[in-house]
């Protein structure tokens, strides 16, 4: 099992630290590589996503991926951005199917914005279509309108697409992780306003179709927006394009309380995987010792799950992570009085002691 490490910036390093050290403790053999990435890289070989780097993630059966970013690399040029690299990860390794995980956990209903009664209990998986959709549809760019409302005007524009292939592959995606779960899947369109959306629903409908013990129903965005708090427990997987997922899984993510403790992972159709906590390299806390650990450990567990098929061990990962928190162990950006405030490094060698 080979695994291309690459933590990147701010706290990035901190957590995949801890991270690597969870795994080193199970007992299973793992080759595992260490590269930079994001705004480290740039300053060390002037890329975001040095060749060196790309070709360790491709040659790996996962890649744990901490963050990349920082506001000092604002002012570069798009192409030389950190960012970039987890778009160049995303499109040289065809990760197409983005899993981000919303689970409350019992001891943490207290850190959520919303009533205990509609978030205790929790376990929803968002499933976001990673790369089709307005974020990479030609053409794009800016011009002068020939028409609409301003025509002789400066104006800028994208193209939201998706092909046939595309939506099938994400709804059997979705299908199939329904049925492991409670067997309902929700996709998310906007087909009430956009063609691609109708186009979208109508795939998904047909997709459906070859899963009659899966149960589909359809949601517009909008609605989705508004569900997620009102009812977020309602849901169970939902599947949805790359723009309305980004904007749906991080509202999700915010449901439990802290983006410190969700994971995510993002496979191509060999199961190979980019593993990665759902929130950036936070510069705001970097180097303070103090970011939390655990989105990164539990991105550690999915790997295990996912790309390197080991159930038990994933799970032995999670359940330490509950017993962590049943302790009372907390960093800042769960902390609620009565509980016990640690640091990155305590948080990962108390999950390494539950285990
Ligand atoms: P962010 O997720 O880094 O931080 C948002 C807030 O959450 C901050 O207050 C931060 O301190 C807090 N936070 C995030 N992770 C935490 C953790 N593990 N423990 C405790 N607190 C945590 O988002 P941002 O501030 O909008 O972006 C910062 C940089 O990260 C930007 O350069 C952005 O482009 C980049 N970014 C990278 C990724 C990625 O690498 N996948 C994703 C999102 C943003």
């Amino acid at each position: 099992m080979k695994i291309a490490v690459l933590p990147g910036d701010g706290i990035g390093t901190e957590i995949v630290a801890e991270a690597v050290k969870v795994l080193h403790a199970l007992d299973l053999k793992f080759e595992m590589e260490t590269a930079l990435v994001g705004g480290a890289a740039y300053d060390a070989h002037g890329h975001p996503l040095p060749e060196a780097t790309l070709k360790l993630a491709k040659e790996s059966d996962a890649v744990l991926f901490g963050a990349v970013g920082d506001w000092k690399y604002d002012t570069l040029e798009r192409q030389f951005r950190p960012e970039q690299a987890i778009l160049g990860l995303r499109k040289n390794l065809g990760l197409f199917a983005n899993f981000r995980p919303a689970i409350c956990y019992e001891q943490l209903v207290a850190a959520s914005s919303l009533k205990p009664e509609l978030i205790a209990g929790l376990d929803i998986l968002i499933i976001r279509e990673l790369t089709g959709d307005i974020y990479f549809g030609q053409p794009r760019g800016r011009r002068t309108a020939v028409d609409g409302h301003f025509p002789g005007a400066e104006e800028a524009f994208d193209t939201m697409r998706y092909s046939r292939p595309e939506v099938e592959r994400i709804a059997r995606v979705a299908f199939e992780a329904a049925r492991k779960r409670s067997k309902r899947v929700t996709s998310v369109d906007k087909a009430n306003v956009l063609e691609t959306f109708q186009f979208w629903k109508d795939i998904v409908t047909e997709v459906g179709k070859e899963y009659p013990d899966v149960e589909l129903d359809h949601m517009y965005v909008d609605n989705a927006a508004m569900q997620l708090v009102k009812a977020p427990k309602k849901f169970d997987v939902v599947v949805t394009g790359n723009m309305f997922g980004d904007i749906l899984s991080d509202e999700a993510a915010m449901l439990t309380g802290s983006i410190g403790m969700l994971p995510s992972a993002s496979l191509n159709s060999s199961n190979q995987g980019l593993y990665e906590p759902s929130h950036g390299s936070a510069p705001d806390i970097a180097g303070k010792g103090v970011a939390n650990p655990l989105a990164t450990i539990l991105s550690a567990a999915m790997m295990l799950r996912y790309s390197l098929n080991q159930e038990e061990s994933a799970q032995r990962i999670e359940t330490a992570v509950k017993k962590v928190l049943a302790q009372g162990l907390r960093t800042p950006d769960i902390y609620s009085e009565g509980t016990t405030k640690v640091g990155t490094v305590a948080m990962g060698d108390a999950v390494l002691k539950a285990l």
